[in-house]
């Protein structure tokens, strides 16, 4: 991705650096050929060149660009689960997952890390993204996802006779374990997908308190996975999963839902991170009905969202790590909304915005395994940068409305926002 040459100077702002420190109030901050050089208070930034290029904040946040840690590109706002895979042909997702790309890049996230697609369109994205041919997030691929054979995502019945090989690899033991892991490799994803447990939406035969992978398959996922630098990732509500997931040796835990004392206590010596995906139960409660879910089935969503914000709470005040992200792309849920997920965190789980703020960015920058590049809006690190008009450490709900984006940047180019420069012609 390229970045911008010579001298750029941010100011008129205040600035939230997302490390967790307060706010500076009238800051500035200077980007030199894409990376940072200076975050700090406007009074002690050194002098720019005069033919810097100089953006005024409109005394609103400077703050680091937004990590999306749980993104499906490929998810196109789909009505019921089986479309995800049988709607369209691949040509036409890939397209969709492009157009899904530029709405978070407009909504102010500059990095993401994939859940999981179809096929490994994350793969061809993230370099299309990477060689500027479309805007969109810096991305961590995942390509398909791995779920036991009869579990959560093996939903296609067998008389259709066509499988789910675009979505997920279905096995069957350790071996069928490797083999998934061995695939993912060659396509190059950089973390793995799997599906330790089921979920509200199949209340059935996959409920949140359902295993859908063995220890053993979990701890083959991650023993190949590892030898080859592939991190591993899973879908875990039910609590027994989560303990599977942290003693198989996983990376991170998506949704950790009903984690135990004892679940906390592995999650925290290894410093494992969460990513709640909190908004998408709410979506569920209060839009499904619209979209056809059942009682059973909203009731379930209840029950997870009620245990997870318990988690999330349990968590952060342990010490714990938690990344934003949201599974989008729902009808309930569409891409888009990415930051209702930061507001849902202040006003009905109780972090803080700061808290939440750090989450969205540092935390998602470790997630991703970038956190060396981005996150943190400190000194050698890219120029992504997030502009918003007003004070969204005291109303994050600003987030959720893209007219008071007024800039987003990655490596110190303007690439969205109110102050795009209009194209000629
Ligand atoms: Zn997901």
């Amino acid at each position: 991705m390229k970045t911008a040459p010579g001298t750029t100077h941010i100011s008129h702002g205040q600035l939230f650096d997302g490390t967790g420190a307060a706010p500076i109030p009238d800051a500035a901050l200077v980007i030199t050929d894409g990376r940072i050089t200076y975050a700090g208070p406007a009074a002690s930034a050194p002098a720019v060149p005069p033919d810097a290029r100089r953006i005024d904040a409109h005394g609103g946040t400077i703050l680091p660009g937004l990590v999306e840690a749980h993104f499906h590109a490929t998810y196109f706002n789909i009505e019921k689960l089986e479309d995800l895979d049988i709607k369209f042909p691949v040509e036409y997702v890939s397209l969709l997952a492009g157009t899904n790309a530029k709405l978070a890049l407009e909504c102010g996230y500059t990095a993401a890390r994939s859940g999981g697609c179809l096929f490994n369109c994350d793969v061809w994205l993230k370099k299309a993204i990477e060689e500027d041919l479309i805007p969109g997030p810096r991305l961590v691929a995942s390509g398909r996802e791995i779920c036991s054979a009869g579990g959560l995502m093996d939903w296609n019945p067998d008389f259709r006779k066509i499988g789910m090989d675009g979505l997920v690899f279905c096995i069957n033991g350790v071996e069928d374990a490797r083999k998934a892991v061995r695939s993912l490799v060659k396509d190059g994803v950089e973390w793995v997908k799997t599906y330790p447990t089921g979920d509200a939406a199949w209340p059935d035969q996959n409920d949140h308190h359902t295993l859908c992978m063995t220890f053993e398959e979990m701890h083959a996922v991650v023993q190949t996975a590892h030898n080859h630098k592939l991190k591993v990732t899973g879908h875990c509500r039910a609590t027994e999963g989560i303990k599977n997931a942290l003693r198989a040796g996983y990376d991170s835990v998506e949704h950790a839902t009903f984690i135990d004392d004892e679940g906390l206590e592995l999650l925290l010596k290894r410093d494992v991170p969460v990513v709640p995906g909190l908004y998408f139960e709410q979506a569920s409660i209060v839009r499904g009905k619209e979209f056809g879910l059942s009682q059973r089935v909203i009731d379930g969503h209840q029950e997870t969202l009620e245990g997870g914000a318990a988690s999330y709470r349990k968590i952060l005040k342990a010490g714990g790590r938690i990344g934003m992200g949201g599974d989008y792309g729902f009808g309930w849920n569409p891409h888009g909304d990415y930051a209702k997920e930061l507001s849902f965190f202040v006003n009905y789980v109780g972090f803080s915005p700061l808290e939440t703020l750090k989450c969205a960015t540092k935390t998602g920058a470790e997630i991703m395994g970038r956190a060396h590049d981005l996150g943190t809006l400190e000194p050698g690190k890219l120029a992504d940068v997030l502009l918003v008009d007003g004070d969204v450490l005291k109303d994050i709900t600003l987030l959720e409305d893209r007219r008071n984006i007024l800039a987003v940047l990655q490596g110190g180019v303007v690439k969205a926002g109110r102050l795009v420069a209009p194209s000629v012609g």
